[in-house]
């Protein structure tokens, strides 16, 4: 072991304590180092010190992945520190650390309770937390563009001495997690270069872990590895454990693609060790996929079927973890619109906080001028409120539809279909809920460019409709996802419309400008008459039919009979 460099003693444990604070992520080692000398030498502490160092110790507890024992920890400093910065601060973690336990629901209902107290955070460091996590929490959500709208707020009412990398790299975060970033993307160049000016390392890794599943998965699989070399001894340094478990497992992709299986074997084994038998993720996913591959190329059939189920295990837990997300926020946040527009109200918020911090400065001599200003922010908020009023209106209605097809949006979908299912449970009426995923549609936009992928939706769209009448509900679920909620019908006559549906996106050849594609969907049905009116179970039994169908080759329908059964149409 290494001798820790002489420390000098602490006379000032206030200071020391924010020193401690400020290098939490730009220099770790350093942090934890601090808190364990001042724990050591248990310097005579104030109750507000004391509190200070309790959260500090919560922050460490979850940075080393002890999420049930952080979560307490936070708990204490947000109910008993009376300290409102280091309780903001402390739910602004919680958050985060709720969603890694995928604990989604509190998380949402926690998240919106933030969003509501927000106005009242004046610190603002507390403030640029609360953004940082509400951004993420959207982020997981899959509410890309609200997720990138409070990081640009976060950016926007930046506290003096807090580097941009932090915004900018949720942004870029969003934007990976919304399939909407490419390696050669500026703002991911421009994220990684002020994370490292502002010697910022963790967030910079994370960074260049983006960039490396980027070229991952635009095959440069050179490039990742000549990346994650240059990054891996800084990674291990940091000890941060989805780091560890991302660089192995890219690594192993990488050697995988390059043909070295010898060395894939041996870095997607180290991922697989690394990582808690319980967990759910992406990069376990991705690590038992290439353990699998390498064990059928190699004629293990044993080997490769136990890692095959592994990763079926995984890839099925991974997307029903996205589903609990998305199903989590729905149920939480039904007046997500409504905040959508209080994101506005809040950067009009964030102007007067900068103004009032440029107005301390000068308090003094300037106070007439102070009371002055603030009186014309007011006036202004309280204009801006009144016009954001009649906008809802307008806004309510157009919130509905879906921009690119038109038809009901996710969280309206949900919302009508509720309504319907509590119809129809009064009256004994049949209903099916239907759930369309457009087969290998990444390839459409790949090969025939984003926009081509766009008129392909919209026709699909268009040949749904055709076999609809119009007591039916047919919405976007998703990207590429549709959900249907046929109305008074039953399961035969539901099998036949979705087979039929399914036919017909298969044989219609989708034109424009002369270039064809032709795509095919997977289908997953689920009925009320063995589901019965729950929306959340008949969407999760839609989607396992769903999934059955991707998992037995695609374009085909698969419909859940009840007791666990499936069948073919
Ligand atoms: P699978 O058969 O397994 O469903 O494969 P897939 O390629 O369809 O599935 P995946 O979920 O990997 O990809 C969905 C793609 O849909 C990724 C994304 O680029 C694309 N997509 C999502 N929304 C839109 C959109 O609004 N327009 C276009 N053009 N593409 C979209
Ligand atoms: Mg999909
Ligand atoms: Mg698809």
């Amino acid at each position: 072991m290494q001798a820790a460099p002489a420390a000098t003693s602490i006379t000032d444990p206030a200071a020391f304590l924010d020193q401690a604070e400020s290098l939490r992520t730009k220099d770790h080692p350093r942090f934890a180092q601090m808190l364990e000398q001042i724990h050591r030498e248990t310097p005579l502490l104030s109750a507000g010190e004391q509190w200070h160092l309790r959260y500090l110790d919560a922050w460490e507890t979850m940075f080393k992945g002890d999420y049930a024992g952080s979560e307490a920890q936070f708990h204490e400093v947000i109910e008993h520190s009376g300290d409102a910065t280091l309780a903001a601060k402390s739910s602004a973690l919680l958050l985060s650390n709720l969603a890694a336990n995928r604990r989604y629901e509190e998380a949402f209902t926690l998240a919106n309770r933030i969003t509501s107290d927000l106005p009242a955070v004046k610190n603002p460091l507390a403030r640029s937390m609360l953004l940082m996590n509400l951004s993420q929490m959207l982020n997981l959500a899959g509410q890309t563009d609200l997720a990138i709208k409070y990081a640009q707020l976060m950016e926007d009412a930046l506290p003096a001495g807090e580097s941009l990398c932090y915004p900018r790299s949720l942004q870029v975060a969003a934007l990976f997690n919304g399939n909407r970033l490419a390696s050669s993307n500026p703002e991911l160049q421009q994220a990684i270069d002020t994370c490292v000016a502002a010697q910022q390392p963790v967030l910079a890794n994370t960074m260049w872990l983006v960039l490396g599943s980027l070229y991952l998965k635009e095959n440069q699989p050179d490039k990742t590895m000549a990346l994650l070399r240059q990054i891996a001894p800084g990674i291990d340094a940091n000890k941060y454990y989805p780091h560890q478990l991302s660089l192995k497992t890219q690594m192993a992709q990488a050697y995988w693609k390059l043909g070295d299986d010898g060395d894939a074997r041996k870095a997607a084994l180290a991922a697989v060790a690394m990582g808690n038998p319980d967990d759910i993720n992406e990069w376990l996913k991705d690590a038992y996929e290439v353990l699998y591959q390498v064990e059928k190329k190699h004629g293990n059939a044993t080997a490769a079927l136990a890692y095959y189920e592994r990763y079926a295990a995984q890839d099925k837990g991974y997307l029903n973890d996205i589903g609990a997300r998305t199903l989590a926020y729905q149920a939480v946040q039904q007046q997500v619109l409504t905040r959508q527009l209080e994101t506005e109200a809040l950067s009009r918020q964030n102007a007067v906080l900068r103004m009032q911090q440029a107005l301390d400065a000068k308090a003094a001599e300037a106070s007439r001028l102070h009371s002055a200003l603030l009186l014309m922010a007011l006036t202004f908020i309280v204009l801006w409120l009144f016009r954001l009023k009649r906008s809802q209106l307008r806004f309510m209605r157009l919130s509905r539809r879906d921009g690119l097809t038109g038809i009901l949006n996710h969280q309206h979908f949900i919302n009508e279909a509720e309504r319907i299912l509590r119809l129809l449970e009064k009256k004994f009426g049949h209903a099916c809920l239907i759930s369309i995923d457009l087969d290998h549609f990444k390839q459409v936009n790949d090969t025939y460019g984003h926009a081509m992928g766009d008129v392909v939706l919209k026709l699909a769209v268009a040949i749904c409709q055709q076999h609809l009448r119009p007591s039916d509900l047919f919405g976007r679920l998703g990207g590429e996802e549709f959900g249907i909620l046929l109305h008074d019908c039953s399961r035969e006559q539901g099998l036949d419309i979705a087979n039929r549906i399914r036919i017909a996106i298969g044989t219609t050849p989708m034109e424009q400008d002369g270039s064809g594609v032709s795509i095919s969907a997977s289908v997953g049905m689920a009925s009320t008459d063995t589901s019965g009116y729950e929306l959340q179970r008949l969407c999760k039994e839609a989607d396992s039919a769903l999934y059955r169908a991707k998992r037995a080759g695609r374009n085909r329908v698969i419909a859940d009979i009840g007791d666990g059964g499936l069948v073919e149409a």
